[in-house]
């Protein structure tokens, strides 16, 4: 599934939250299969409420949500990069996920120490793109080096070659100027080319600003998470104000009580829905349905993915073997009733390996083995 990675200066929340959403996801997945956690992995079931109505549509035994791995990556200090505190293995750690979470502090509590000694979300997220940054300089700077040394002479492999020179000679000037590798415009074959250095700072961010439990119903109100907002749109990073303290009542709550304590503080949800949004936004993720007698399943695929593609999330042998898929639009399935009827009124539609999935598609695939 798709891995998350939490990280933050010390103090700001990060325990706090990933213990509450983990606690929370376990209590919304009480019957499904996942549950396996880590001392700092948590699975989590991604909210669907088309799952079960596709469940029930069609019998399922059972009903399997998508899911988020969440990485809870402590360890982060100023001169991470230069190898203080944890500093190379949590960097190590950044470098597996698909995206990166950072917890910033816009809670006020004179109880509660900042490494810094005041409520600064602008210097917080600077501390850690400096680290990220400084990590990927360093890892850029090598490679050149050894590019420039590289004997390849008019073989394709010069050709990559040079691409990958170019595209990290232009990340390089952009980190300089304070700008992550992901703001750099660069040709798909540049991307390719650079693909095998797992640049920390071309991983997606999401901000979550931590605040107040009595600020969690009007968020926008409250300075620091403005500011939140406009370095998350300079940095072209996604942003979501949650407040872990109210995640991590909620965990503690039986749920019949929950959304009575959410409406108190003036809020809908919790916010563990929001951040999964945000990430899926933020990521261009889409879900698609296999449906049927045995099991109901949700899968994440990116947008613009073709059904040879999203068949591959399923197993490799699917879409190696891809024949076509039979699929129908999500609420085409729910006004016919079952798959069965969804066949007779001729929904059902054909297509073949150029076909983008939609968001909702109700997939059937047809295969070699
Ligand atoms: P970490 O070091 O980033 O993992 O931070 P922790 O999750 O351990 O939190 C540090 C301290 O801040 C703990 O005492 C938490 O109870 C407290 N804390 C976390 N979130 C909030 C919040 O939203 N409001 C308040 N007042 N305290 C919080």
């Amino acid at each position: 599934s798709l891995k998350a990675g939490i990280v933050g200066l010390p103090n700001v929340g990060k325990s706090t939250l990933f213990n509450a959403v983990v606690e929370n996801g376990k209590a919304q997945a009480a019957n499904f299969p996942f549950c396996t956690i880590e001392p700092n992995v948590g699975i989590v079931a991604v909210p669907d409420p088309r799952l079960n109505v596709l469940s029930n549509l069609s019998k399922s035994q059972r009903a399997v949500p998508a899911s988020i791995e969440f990485v809870d990556i402590a360890g982060l200090v100023k001169g991470a990069s230069q190898g203080e505190g944890l500093g190379n293995k949590f960097l190590a750690h950044i470098r597996e996920v698909d995206s990166i979470l950072q917890v910033v502090r816009c809670f006020e509590d004179n109880d509660i120490v900042h490494v810094n000694g005041k409520v600064d979300p602008r210097s917080d997220i600077d501390v850690i793109n400096l680290e990220l940054g400084f990590s990927d300089l360093d890892q850029i700077e090598k490679r050149i080096e050894k590019l420039k040394k590289s004997k390849g002479k008019d073989s394709p492999s010069k050709v990559k070659e040079d691409a990958e020179r170019s595209a990290l000679e232009k990340i390089q000037q952009s980190l300089m100027e304070g700008k992550p590798a992901r703001s750099v415009v660069l040709s798909d074959y540049e991307k390719e080319a650079i693909k095998h250095l797992c640049l920390l700072t071309m991983k997606p961010v999401i901000y979550i600003a931590n605040v107040a439990e009595s600020d969690i119903g009007d968020p926008e109100s409250i300075p620091h998470v403005r500011e939140v907002k406009d370095l998350a749109s300079q940095y072209l990073s996604g942003v979501v104000a949650i407040s872990a303290q109210v995640e991590s009542e909620l965990s503690e709550l039986p749920l019949e009580e929950r959304y009575e304590y959410l409406k108190s503080l003036g809020v809908e949800e919790s916010g563990l829905g929001n951040l999964i949004r945000a990430t899926y936004d933020l990521l261009g993720l889409r879900t698609y349905f296999t449906s049927g007698e045995k099991e109901t399943k949700a899968w994440t695929i990116l947008a613009g993915m073709t059904a040879p593609q999203a068949a591959g999330v399923i197993h490799s042998d699917f879409e190696k073997g891809f024949i076509r898929a039979e699929t129908v639009a999500y609420d085409d399935f729910v006004v016919a009733g079952s798959l069965a009827a969804v066949r007779e009124k001729g929904l059902l539609r054909s297509e073949g390996k150029d076909y983008v999935v939609q968001e909702g598609d109700v997939m059937l695939f047809r295969f070699n083995v």
